[in-house]
């Protein structure tokens, strides 16, 4: 079902999203999770496609579309893979799109062709075991000593951090104390298999496992003080705007994920018998897949606005926070439902609502809690 007007460039990419989730990415998704590999070929298939270069100019070897096109790819695949969709989301959003907008130019020209094409990843090192919601309460240090930034400190939960194709992580870092005497906290770029620099093992999550996701520690890791990403001390205000974006693509991913879920449980619900007919004959049920509609139908028309008024250089900050605070809800309701209507099969892992089940949590968690969301909109309001 449309929501928004959707140029013909628009659909045919949606369709072609769509062809590929369902013939090459969800055939995969089963083994994936229950594996918990991320299938690096069905990344590298999402290069080809150019997937990775959607919101980037061509120059720099993207594919000159906006965000809302990124975010119509991010839906398709949340549909049938979050963990594929998520890969995406944060190789694009996370990843490459810091370079872009407060990268200088020697570094966009060599850091960006790869990330644009699939060919490589790269991670968003906000997050801390003491700074997540809080995050200006970094504790990571980058110091200056001989033409060097020294790291040190940890980062938690970091996404695309240890892949085969992770070219290198962008840390926020105190770097020194301003003039009013609070944290000076600025961008450092550090490359995979920096000495001091460990990818821990990976996490054992309670969804997205195909999904790769890293604690990370420093240890007078070194890097060149060249590769200071964006202005000095203005580290933290830039990945702000970076997650309000990224909270778009997330809203995306959810609404596909709701997609998913409904879809599933009206064809389940029509083929299923009980006592003499099939259960989508029962109303209880009817209402709870109307209910799946209006939630799917309401996420997506909130990312659309969002997506829209950003690509417009519009202010969107209040509009990605509900957005994102929507569409997480559809997913996990309708994931909820979803589960409901398969009854016992439900539970098991083979069904895709089982792993939607389990993957939609962290929907309202990652890039901003819920609890976030509403302090962004509170905020808005003048009432917080
Ligand atoms: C799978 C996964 C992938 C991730 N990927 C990345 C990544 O690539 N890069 C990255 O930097 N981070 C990443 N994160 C981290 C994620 O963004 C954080 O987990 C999230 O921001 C919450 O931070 P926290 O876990 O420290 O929770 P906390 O901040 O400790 O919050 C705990 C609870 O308290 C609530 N809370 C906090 N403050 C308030 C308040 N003022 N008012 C009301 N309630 C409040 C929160 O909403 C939450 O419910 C990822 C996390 C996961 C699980």
């Amino acid at each position: 079902m449309d929501s928004y007007d959707l140029s013909d460039d628009e659909r045919e990419l949606a369709g072609m999203v769509r062809e590929f989730a369902d013939e090459v990415v969800a055939p995969r998704a089963y083994e994936a999770d229950r594996t918990h590999t991320l299938p690096m070929d069905v990344v590298a298939q999402m290069g080809a496609m150019g997937l990775f270069g959607l919101p980037f100019p061509e120059e720099y070897g993207g594919q000159g579309g906006d965000y809302f096109a990124l975010c119509l790819a991010i839906e398709g695949l949340g549909r049938v893979d979050q963990s594929i969709a998520i890969t995406l989301e944060a190789g694009v959003s996370l990843g490459a799109m810091p370079v872009f907008r407060f990268g200088n130019e020697e570094q966009k020209q060599r850091l960006l062709p790869d990330l644009l094409t699939g060919n490589a990843l790269a991670g968003f090192g906000l997050t801390e075991p003491e700074a997540g919601s809080d995050a200006g309460a970094t504790r990571t240090t980058a110091r200056l000593d001989g033409g060097e930034w020294v790291v040190n400190g940890s980062k938690q939960f970091i996404t695309n951090s240890g892949t085969e194709i992770t070219r290198f992580v962008t840390v926020t870092a105190v770097t020194g104390e301003t003039a009013e005497g609070r944290k000076e906290i600025s961008t450092i770029i550090v490359p995979n298999g920096t000495p001091g620099f460990t990818v821990e093992p990976a996490y054992d999550k309670v969804g997205w496992h195909a999904s790769d996701t890293h604690p990370l520690t420093f240890q007078d890791a070194r890097v060149p003080e060249a590769n200071l990403l964006g202005e000095r001390g203005r580290g933290f205000a830039n990945f702000l705007h970076i997650l309000d974006e990224g909270r778009i693509a997330i809203a995306a991913l959810a609404t596909g994920a709701g997609e998913g879920c409904l879809e599933a449980a009206v064809d389940y619900a029509q083929k299923r018998t009980v006592f003499g007919d099939a259960l989508s004959t029962r109303q209880g049920i009817q209402f709870m897949l109307a209910r799946m509609q209006q939630r799917v139908h309401t996420a997506r028309l909130a990312w659309q606005h969002a997506a829209r008024l950003r690509d417009a250089g519009k202010p969107f900050k209040t509009e990605a926070a509900i957005a994102k605070l929507t569409a997480s809800d559809a997913a996990m309701d309708n994931a909820r439902d979803a589960t409901q209507i398969f009854g016992g099969n439900g539970f098991m892992n083979e069904y895709p609502v089982a792993r939607h089940y389990r993957d939609s949590k962290i929907l309202e968690i990652g890039e901003g809690t819920s609890e976030v969301q509403l302090l962004v909109i509170a905020r808005a309001l003048g009432v917080a």
